[in-house]
């Protein structure tokens, strides 16, 4: 399961630094995902590309942005689903990419 970011965000950066597969992007900033930019998924809030969250799965025992975030603006996303296994997978695709 991935993880989203709720308007409970003030956006103070604290996450997007602890994320071990630069999954987590300032509002309005484009993301990089397989080599590729592409445009932002919040234009309002600092947010999550769902391909790019393992859950920290292979880096960590729980999420680091999570863990930072001061305001629990972090949650599970319930529309991002997957097992550990899934995730464990997901991690070995992302570090056969560009970013
Ligand atoms: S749970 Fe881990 S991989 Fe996912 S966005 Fe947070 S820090 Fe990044
Ligand atoms: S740590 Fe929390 S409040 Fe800060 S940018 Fe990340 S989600 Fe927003």
């Amino acid at each position: 399961m991935a993880v989203m970011i709720t308007e409970d965000c003030i956006a103070c950066n604290a996450c997007e630094a602890e994320c071990p597969n630069t999954a987590i992007y300032n509002a309005g900033e484009p993301y990089q995902y397989d080599g590729e930019e592409h445009e932002a998924l919040s234009e309002d809030f600092t947010y999550v590309v769902p391909e790019k969250c393992t859950e920290c799965v292979g880096f960590y025992d729980e999420p680091q942005c999570i863990e930072s975030c001061p305001t629990e603006a972090i949650v599970h996303d319930p529309n991002h689903e997957e097992t550990n296994d899934e995730l464990m997978a997901k991690k070995v695709v992302l570090e056969g990419m560009d970013s």
